[in-house]
């Protein structure tokens, strides 16, 4: 079952301003909603739905949905027959062009309840061309008593032309010390919760799973560098390995980089115990040197995507080998 999720204490001012607009009859009907996290996004999406939908009368709806009433047990069952959610369907990361049309035909019925009809795309950016020309007229005039909410972590990958049709919102996200106090509350100890807070600045959810995981995700990595800087496993062993579940390793080591250089402009900021070792090797690099080689991974990372074709296990190497220089000559990284 999925966890009840509740809204979090950094979003509440942007729940508050939407309510207002809801009370003041200017809520914008295509609401494009953005921020750093696909699961905050999605869980706060839901709820504000929810609370469009929700049919309780002695609700304070700034309070939020009552999960109670027929609309609600519909709406958190997925059974709402004025909810309509659009996501990448089956193989494909495309929002493809006959959901759009799914879409256009749904606010064009008259509503089942008495409520307003709602509808959830997301992520945004997955909308193809086609399927976003198909709903350029719906945004741009959508029904009466009609909501459509867009979610997206990476707004300027959406056509011009959707994200002119809506209105834009950021839904903000956590500091360090509110995702830090938020993982105490789960009663997680300060190792654990420091290890997740850096690598997963400002993304609450993502930090949780790295920690209930045990870190299992980002473990392989880790360890796998630290074997190269102490040569006790070769660059193509390591590599090859790499190769399994590129992406996700790519992910987190653009995150561990990341980590790594915010460490060295802030020198006040402590280190996850797990990574005392890369962080002391870090430090004899300069920041410029950490920044080129998280370009580095990203490009890798884009080339991966883009050409699937590519010699995985020698792309790795290439980045690996540039890994292990890096910390080797004192002379080349003092630019
Ligand atoms: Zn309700």
């Amino acid at each position: 079952m999925e966890r009840k999720h509740k809204l979090l204490n950094w979003q509440l001012a942007t729940w508050t301003q939407l309510s207002k607009a809801k009370l003041a009859h200017t809520l914008p009907h295509a609401l494009l909603l953005w921020g750093t996290e696909h699961e905050s996004l999605y869980y706060f999406g839901k709820l504000w739905l929810q609370n469009l939908v929700c049919i309780s009368k002695e609700r304070d709806p700034q309070q939020g949905p009552c999960h109670q009433c027929t609309a609600c047990h519909w709406f958190t069952a997925a059974t709402h027959p004025d909810f309509l959610e659009l996501t990448p369907e089956g193989n494909s990361q495309w929002i493809q062009v006959d959901q759009a049309r799914t879409l256009v035909a749904f606010v064009q019925q008259t509503a089942a309840s008495s409520g307003p009809k709602v509808v959830l795309i997301h992520p945004a950016e997955n909308l193809n061309v086609n399927a976003s020309n198909a709903l350029l007229k719906t945004l741009e005039e959508p029904p009466a008593n009609t909501y459509i909410l867009l979610l997206t972590t990476q707004p300027n990958r959406l056509a011009a032309t959707v994200r002119s049709r809506c209105r834009q919102q950021k839904l903000p996200q956590p500091t360090d010390m509110e995702l830090v106090v938020w993982l105490k509350e789960r009663g997680y100890d300060e190792n654990q919760i420091g290890l997740a807070t850096g690598l997963a600045p400002g993304a609450p959810y993502t930090a949780l799973h790295l920690i209930e995981s045990n870190f299992a995700e980002f473990e392989p990595l880790a360890s796998g560098l630290e074997r190269l800087l102490m040569a006790s496993d070769s660059t193509s062993a390591v590599a090859e390995a790499f190769t399994k579940d590129q992406a996700i390793h790519l992910n987190w080591f653009s995150k561990l980089i990341s980590l790594l250089i915010r460490r060295r402009l802030d020198p006040n900021r402590e280190v996850p115990e797990k990574l005392q070792l890369l962080s002391e090797y870090s430090e004899k690099v300069s920041v410029g040197r950490l920044i080129e080689y998280l370009d580095g991974i990203s490009q890798q990372h884009r080339l991966l995507q883009i050409h699937s074709g590519l010699n995985r296990q020698l792309a790795w190497e290439a980045l690996l080998l540039e890994w292990q220089a890096m910390f080797r000559s004192d002379v080349s990284n003092q630019r």
